[in-house]
C-alpha cells in the first residue's frame, strides 16, 4: 500500500469539507484508483455526504405511467420500439391505480413520487390532458412531492407543467455528450441539455443523472459529472446499466462492485451538496449494496424500476435503520432542504 495515496485522498476530502471544489482530474484520478484504496475514498465520501447532506436519506418511488413501444432508440432501454424486449407495452393507467401507488410510497416513506412515460416530451392535447388529471387527482390526496420523468420539454411545456402543481423534472444526460452516440441517436444531447435548463427556468427542482457501465470510459464518467456540476443540478440519480436481452447493450458486463462504489463516492467529491440517488442497478453490489451510502449516497429510490423489480421495501428500510440513518420521510422538509443545498 501507497501512504501518498491515503494522504492525497485526505487532502481531497478536507477541500471538499471546507467548501473547495475538487477538480475534473481529481475526480478521474479517484475513479481510477484501485479497489485496496477504495474503502479509504468511500470513508472520506462519507464524511462529505454527513457534512453536506446530515443523517438522513431521501426515499423516493416511480411509476410507469405509460409504457414500451417508445419512438426513441436509447440502446440500454427495454421500452424502445426499435429493441425487441419482454417489456410491458401500456397506455396510461387509471388515475386511481396511480393514487394508490402515491399513496403506498408515502406509507413507505417516499418524500417524492415519480410519473414516468416513456415518449419524448409531452406533445399532444392527450398526453396533457391525462398529466392535468393526474395532477388535479394527487392535489391533496397525499402531501407526496410531485416528480415526473416525460422526455424532452420546451418552455412552454416546462412551463404548463410547474401551473399543473408538478415540483421536480427528472431528465437524466443518460452519460457523457462525447459517448452519447452510442446511447441514442434519435435525439440530440443539447435537448437533454436544454430540458433540464427549461425545467429550472419554470421553477422546477431538476433531478438529473445518467446510467453508468454502459461501455464508457472512467474519463467519461467523470465528463458526465463535470457536466452535471457545472449544470447546477440539485439532485443527481445514478443508476448501473442492468443489460436487457433484446438490447444493443445485452452483452454488455454489469459493473463490478468497487467500480460502482468508487464511482458513487467521486460524485460525492465532485458535487458535495448534491443529492445523490441511487437507483436502478444496484442489485449488481449483492451484499455491499447498504455501503452505497458509506460511499456518499443520500438518497435512494425504492419499490420496483421502470420495467424491473426492486429489492423488497422493508429490507431498504431495514438497510437504512441498521446503518442509524433515518429516512427523511418528511416532504415539507424535504423541500426546505433542497431550497438551502441548491
Ligand atoms: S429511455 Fe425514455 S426516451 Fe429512451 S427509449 Fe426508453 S422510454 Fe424512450
Amino acid at each position: 500500500m501507497d501512504n501518498t495515496i491515503f494522504t492525497r485522498i485526505d487532502e481531497l476530502t478536507q477541500r471538499a469539507l471546507n467548501g473547495g471544489a475538487v477538480t475534473a482530474a481529481e475526480g478521474r484520478w479517484l475513479i481510477g484508483l484501485d479497489d485496496d484504496y477504495t474503502p479509504w475514498l468511500m470513508a472520506g465520501a462519507d464524511r462529505i455526504r454527513k457534512t453536506f447532506r446530515g443523517n438522513e436519506i431521501e426515499v423516493c418511488a416511480i411509476s410507469n405511467v405509460r409504457s414500451g413501444n417508445c419512438s426513441e432508440n436509447c440502446s440500454f432501454c427495454s421500452q424502445s420500439g426499435h429493441s425487441k424486449t419482454a417489456a410491458p407495452a401500456y397506455d396510461y393507467i387509471p388515475k386511481e391505480q396511480l393514487l394508490a401507488q402515491a399513496r403506498q410510497a408515502r406509507e413507505w416513506g417516499a418524500a417524492d413520487f415519480g410519473i414516468v412515460s416513456k415518449g419524448w416530451g409531452v406533445r399532444s392535447e392527450k398526453e396533457k390532458a391525462k398529466l392535468q388529471e393526474y395532477f388535479t387527482a394527487m392535489d391533496g390526496d397525499s402531501d407526496i412531492g410531485r416528480c415526473a420523468s416525460l422526455g424532452a420539454l420546451d418552455k412552454e411545456t416546462a412551463v404548463m407543467l410547474k401551473g399543473m402543481g408538478l415540483e421536480n423534472y427528472h431528465h437524466n444526460l443518460e452519460s457523457a455528450e462525447s459517448f452519447f452516440d452510442q446511447v441514442c441517436t434519435s435525439h440530440t444531447y443539447q435537448e437533454n441539455i436544454d430540458t433540464i435548463k427549461h425545467a429550472r427556468d419554470a421553477g422546477l427542482r431538476v433531478c438529473a443523472g445518467g446510467i453508468l457501465g454502459m461501455g464508457e470510459s472512467l474519463d467519461q464518467r467523470i465528463e458526465l459529472a463535470e457536466t452535471l456540476r457545472n449544470l447546477g443540478v440539485e439532485s443527481v440519480p445514478m443508476n448501473f446499466l442492468n443489460p436487457v436481452a433484446g438490447t444493443p447493450m445485452a452483452n454488455v458486463e454489469p459493473m463490478k462492485p468497487y467500480d460502482i462504489l468508487r464511482s458513487i463516492a467521486t460524485f460525492r467529491y465532485l458535487m458535495p451538496k448534491a443529492e445523490i440517488r441511487i437507483a436502478g442497478g444496484r442489485q449488481f453490489l449483492g451484499d455491499m449494496q447498504a455501503m452505497i451510502f458509506m460511499a456518499g449516497a443520500s438518497g435512494v429510490m425504492i419499490g420496483d424500476y421502470l420495467t424491473t423489480k426492486g429489492r423488497s421495501v422493508q429490507d431498504d428500510l431495514k438497510m437504512i435503520r441498521d446503518l442509524k440513518l433515518e429516512v427523511r420521510g418528511d416532504t415539507q422538509q424535504r423541500r426546505e432542504v433542497t431550497a438551502t443545498s441548491a
